[in-house]
């Protein structure tokens, strides 16, 4: 979660690390802190913001060409000063940022204590920088192998940058877990937890995988693995990532320019990959894996968040349009629960990030069993594409807003993709049905632009019911995962509480909240289920609930009986959640603006899951 930036060169480091660790602000955060060898080392540090520490910091002088910064999402211990990273070991040898969990630090901890080491804070990081400190003094050994010899007992997930008072011209980069890229530029090395920070400087990167050691000095790297001493060869990558995608670009939020994104997200997702000319899907990435695929018995989703509720779409997608049957997982229960996973079954992972911790565990879980596992990522190099069998990238572009608005449209779009494919392979669709679903497919971004048009609309709602303290939203079908989604957000950014529920679920528990002081969103488009929800809103209405309602183009029965409608174009039914969730999106944006909420870094949450 949180943020980790390093530089090492022959630029001053401040200025680069603070530029970085804004740029990876959006992954959630509530400490900051900076550490600048320049003779010797300076730490700042400090609870709140980069502009914080960058006040803390204005008037120190901070020179320097070696230095790291970490933005610090509290596992352990209050998020205050003195918890927040980089930790100094108690002799002063050794200063640490962390991303992650070491899970066995209280028995590391106690047999420091033993040996007489005192703590300041309440971190695992903190143990973690003083038992490679206590491995250091022990051995008379070198940073790198007493980096290499404490990791070896560490139990846990870590990103790390580790500074040594002894070696203080080198930076030492070890992950498992927890993500970190190295960037290389000429006599210089970047070092960030994910790409943001460092494409303005470089495109040629080193991901590192789990276990992986690097010694980093401005003109060489030496990379080796925890347990082995062997030199490898660092594989180099080309990044394809451009400085004004993790710009805003004149909006006021990343949150709303992603929302404005979605016709160019779902288009980049789809593009040479659906052919109309050729009536082709193509998805390079499943070519090895397509007849397994075919035969399938048995689809697992797996994902958390908002990539479960894409997952339950596809559940409804995959059982309607290719005939196989579906469950959809939380990656968390799904690895401890023991589940019964089959040779012959096919796990989907789904992951913006391509870092969740617990979906990660989920795919492990399921490789062990035998099953093949495919990932749904929008982090090109991330860790999920790279554990998986085969995959297909989102392609969505960078998702800063911590809220998920384009991953979610660009995760359905590869879902559909992948059942009309798997449909027609099937012989479930005849040509006509597969045709009509290819056209209305790409028909999509045209379709999502037309309601972005509107969002004047969705403001004037979000400014009536911005001070609600509840909010229930209903669906059916393929609309009831939209709910969930349009629940979510509005819950993750504005702190209303809010729940979504299958329409009819309402009658076994929630209509006993129903009251003049309650809206209850219904999207109700014209499908198979309209009928339905129309009696569920004529329920609400006898409760006198307030009804905002997303509807069918033209529609006029609901009209007469919501309190609000919000008018979305026609597609197929299968399609529908696409359009349907983009109000839900903007609802939940304008009213958390409207409440004055931090709509891109919304407390306590983080963008990338990497904890489970
Ligand atoms: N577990 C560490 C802490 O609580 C690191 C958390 C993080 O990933 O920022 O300080």
């Amino acid at each position: 979660m949180c943020g980790i930036v390093g530089y090492i060169g022959n630029k001053e480091a401040y200025p680069i690390l603070i530029n970085g660790l804004k740029r990876l602000e959006y992954r959630g955060y509530d400490s900051a802190g900076i550490a600048i060898y320049n003779g010797e080392t300076a730490i700042y540090k400090c609870k709140g913001k980069v502009s914080d520490l960058e006040h803390y910091t204005s008037k120190k002088s901070l020179v320097g060409f070696v230095g790291m910064g970490h933005t610090r999402w509290a596992t352990h211990g209050e998020p205050n000063d003195i918890n927040a990273h980089p930790h100094q070991s108690m002799y002063g040898k050794f200063i640490l940022i962390h991303n992650g969990i070491i899970e066995n630090y209280s028995q590391l901890k106690k047999i420091l204590e033993e040996k007489g080491y005192r703590f300041k804070g309440e971190t695992d990081s903190e143990v973690l920088v003083n038992f490679i400190e206590y491995i250091y003094l022990q051995g008379k050994t070198t940073a790198e192998i007493a980096v290499r010899a404490a990791l070896s007992k560490v139990i846990g997930a870590y990103g790390l940058v580790i500074m040594c008072s002894d070696e203080p011209e080198q930076l030492i980069a070890a992950r498992k877990g927890s993500p970190l890229v190295i960037g290389v530029g000429d006599g210089e090395y970047f070092i960030a937890s994910d790409a943001t920070p460092i494409v303005e400087h470089t495109k040629s990167v080193i991901f590192l995988n789990d276990d992986d050691v690097a010694i980093i000095r401005k003109d060489e790297l030496t990379l080796k693995t925890v347990k082995n001493d062997k030199i490898i060869q660092p594989t180099i990558h080309q990044l394809d990532l451009d400085v004004d995608e993790i710009e805003k670009n004149g909006f006021d939020h990343f949150m709303l320019k992603e929302i404005f994104e979605q016709p160019r997200a779902i288009h980049d997702t789809f593009r040479g990959r659906i052919s109309l000319e050729k009536k082709e899907i193509h998805l390079g990435g499943l070519y090895n894996v397509l007849p397994r695929l075919v035969e399938a018995k048995r689809i697992i989703i797996v994902g958390c968040g908002t990539s479960w509720h894409a997952g339950l779409v596809g559940e409804y997608l995959f059982e309607e349009l290719a005939r196989i049957p579906v469950e959809v997982e939380y990656g968390s229960e799904f690895r401890y629960r023991n589940p019964v996973i089959y040779e012959d079954d096919i796990v989907i992972a789904i992951s913006q990030s391509g870092e969740t911790a617990d979906t990660l565990a989920a795919i492990q879980l399921a490789k062990q069993k035998g099953a093949l596992v495919l990932g749904i990522c929008n982090v090109v190099g991330s860790s999920i594409p790279r554990e998986t069998h085969a995959g297909v990238y989102t392609h969505a572009g960078p998702e800063i807003g911590v809220a998920s608005t384009k991953a979610f449209t660009s995760q359905v779009t590869v879902l559909a993709m992948m059942a009309i494919l798997l449909g027609k392979k099937r012989n479930v669709l005849s040509n006509e049905r597969y045709e009509q679903l290819l056209t209305a497919l790409a028909n999509i971004p045209d379709k999502i632009e037309k309601i972005l048009q509107n969002s004047e609309k969705v403001k004037h709602i979000a400014s009536i019911y911005q001070n609600a303290t509840n909010c229930l939203y209903l669906g059916r079908g393929y609309l009831y995962p939209v709910a969930l989604e349009g629940a979510l957000k509005l819950k993750e950014i504005s702190y209303i509480h809010a729940e979504g529920y299958p329409a009819a679920e309402m009658k076994h528990g929630p209509i006993a909240l129903i009251d003049e002081n309650m809206p209850v969103v219904f999207i109700a488009t014209q499908d198979k289920t309209y009928e339905k929800i129309i009696s569920n809103i004529q329920e609400v209405r006898a409760r006198k609930g307030t009804i905002i309602a997303v509807v069918s183009e033209g529609d006029t029965k609901i009209k007469e009986m919501a309190h609000h409608t919000f008018e979305i174009p026609h597609t197929e039914e299968e399609l529908i959640p696409l359009l349907a969730v983009i109000p839900l999106q903007l609802l939940s944006y304008y009213i958390a603006v409207m409440r004055g909420c931090n709509v891109d870094q919304p407390r306590n949450l983080a963008k990338s899951v990497t904890v489970e």
